[in-house]
């Protein structure tokens, strides 16, 4: 799977991406995502990507221009064209991305929706940051608003490593044999219910202990305690 980045704090995603599962998948090359400082499409003297809102108030708008350049070049795949003219600056150059604008407005993302999305060859992410963008680039240039829940964040940076983690769970080879993506919570397996409770070593810590159950070996009886332990 491809993912590209458009943002204007390229250094956040360092750390996430580059510790742990996601560093491994990037190196086996199960996942390439590429962060693309949308600085690089700023206008004019002054790199302006921003702009304050018609109708006055509060706060920066992320500009259409500025943002439908950075998509364009990164994604192809229009919807909207400058001329409509074969030949133009806005031909389709790449095949086209599944284009997400991280929103507290979007859809909340579920686990369903990060399998779907988990399918899909090339996602472009973009992050949003003070106000939020110009409606118009919603409108012209993105297939699906996403939000991670019912709270405001500064920027869209998190909402992407959030959903480029759990993306990458999903991609076969991505957490290696030791762990399965299949059954854990909000899965199939586990009737999209969250999961059971787990132990390890030590058998008794300050007298709290391992249920017996997990100590028998009763292969049977662990599956039913696991069940009824689903929530
Ligand atoms: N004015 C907006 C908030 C802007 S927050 C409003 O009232 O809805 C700045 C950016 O952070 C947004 O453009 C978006 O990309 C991101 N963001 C903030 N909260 C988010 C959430 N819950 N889910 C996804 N993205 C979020």
């Amino acid at each position: 799977m491809r993912i590209d980045v458009l943002t204007l704090f390229p250094a956040m995603f360092t750390g996430p991406l580059t510790e742990s599962i996601l560093r491994r998948a990037q190196d086996d090359k199960l996942m390439k995502i590429d962060i693309h400082d949308l600085r690089k499409w700023a206008l004019g003297k002054y790199k302006q990507i921003d702009d304050s809102p018609y109708g006055g108030g509060a706060g920066m708008v992320m500009r259409v221009d500025v943002l439908s350049a950075a998509i364009e070049e990164i994604s192809g795949g229009l919807r909207i064209t400058d001329n409509g003219k074969k030949g133009s600056k806005s031909e389709i150059r790449n095949p086209k991305a599944h284009r997400i604008y991280f929103s507290p407005r979007g859809k909340k993302l579920t686990q369903t929706r990060v399998e779907q999305l988990a399918k899909k060859d090339h996602l472009l992410l973009l992050c949003g940051h003070y106000e939020g963008v110009d409606q118009r680039v919603i409108d012209g240039w993105i297939d699906e608003e996403i939000s991670i829940g019912n709270y405001v964040l500064t920027g869209g940076e998190l909402p992407a490593m959030v959903l480029i983690d759990a993306v990458a769970r999903q991609l076969p080879g991505v957490l290696g044999k030791e762990a399965s993506a299949h059954e854990e919570s909000f899965s199939k397996a586990l009737d999209r219910k969250k999961e059971y409770p787990h132990y390890t070593r030590p058998e008794e810590f300050r007298g709290m202990k391992v249920p017996d159950v997990l100590l028998g070996g009763h292969h049977k009886k662990i599956e039913q305690w696991r069940k009824e332990q689903l929530r």
